[in-house]
């Protein structure tokens, strides 16, 4: 990851906006993830490839493919989490945690759901669409983190080629267990295809957009509405835009400084040149 060459200058550019700002945010997509070894969903390896987000991006797609495709469905379910499962954070992850504690770092806006923001030590993470290791109740609205152990569990039963429908459903009521508050039923706390962004978050993205000075744009192809409006919103209010990304995206043209290169090996260099 560190071999890449990073230029100096792209390095000192980066570090002389950090330190002339008062108040920088950043707002990361899959990309930033790449490197911790989960794909991005419209990538090449990305899932959506494999298993189309028409068929099983929403509760009644998943609905369908419990009843009438219940191996693939468990073969999804167990890549996914063995997926997020096997990642740890990479200098992306770990340079934003300590920009945060020793820079002008106020918060992490991410679209991510993998939680290595905060596996990283990143305090202020605002997760547009949920994080997968924790559970939302159906009934009362209570937030319960996963058991990554009782998770890798899970994985296992999904892994048995002879699954039967029964066993799914063990297994996936397993990792969803009911709230301990009031026994009502939970689900994975990720917003699916067609579904809302929670609102409390969004509004408090949408006030740092306004509030910041810099926005680090990183590894996002900011085309997934409405958490792109970030970047948008950031630009209307006057803040500068740093873009870390190997590929042009929407924002580039209006970014004040555009890297080209994979977020963990431009931070890696950042960290050893400037940490
Ligand atoms: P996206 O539209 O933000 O695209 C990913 C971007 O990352 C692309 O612009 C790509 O050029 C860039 N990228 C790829 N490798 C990179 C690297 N090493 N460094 C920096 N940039 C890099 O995201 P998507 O993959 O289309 O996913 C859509 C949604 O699905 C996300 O918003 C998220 O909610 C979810 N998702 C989450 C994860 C995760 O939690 N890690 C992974 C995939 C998808």
């Amino acid at each position: 990851m560190g071999s890449l060459r990073v230029d100096e200058q792209w390095l000192e550019a980066f570090h002389g906006l950090l330190e002339s700002s008062a108040y920088a945010v950043a707002f990361t997509g899959a990309g930033v993830s790449a490197e911790s070894g989960i794909p991005t969903f419209r990538g090449n390896e990305g899932i959506w490839r494999k298993y189309p987000p028409a068929l099983y991006g929403n509760l009644p797609g998943l609905a369908l493919a419990f009843l009438f495709r219940k191996r693939r469905l468990a073969r999804l379910a167990s890549e996914v989490l063995t997926t997020l499962l096997d990642a740890s954070p990479n200098p992306c992850h770990h340079a934003l945690a300590l920009l945060e504690r020793e820079g002008p770092l106020r918060a992490v806006i991410t679209q991510n759901v993998d939680d290595l923001h905060r596996a990283a030590g990143s305090i202020r993470v605002l997760e547009l669409h949920g994080n997968a290791f924790r559970l939302r109740c159906s009934r009362c609205g209570l937030r319960m983190d996963v058991d990554r152990d009782k998770a890798r569990e899970v994985r296992e039963k999904l892994l048995k080629p002879d699954i039967t429908r029964r066993g799914l459903l063990a297994a996936l009521m397993e990792y969803a267990e009911a709230c301990v508050s009031c026994g009502g039923r939970t689900r994975p706390d990720v917003v699916l295809f067609g579904e809302s962004l929670p609102a409390e978050t969004m509004n408090q993205a949408m006030e740092e957009a306004s509030r910041c000075d810099l926005l680090l744009v990183l590894g996002t192809s900011s085309v997934v509405y409405p958490a792109a409006i970030i970047p948008r919103m950031a630009l209307e209010s006057g803040a500068r835009l740093v873009e870390v990304n190997p590929q042009p995206s929407f924002v580039s043209a209006r970014a004040h400084l555009r890297i080209p290169l994979p977020a963990g090996a431009f931070f890696a260099s950042y960290l050893e040149r400037f940490a």
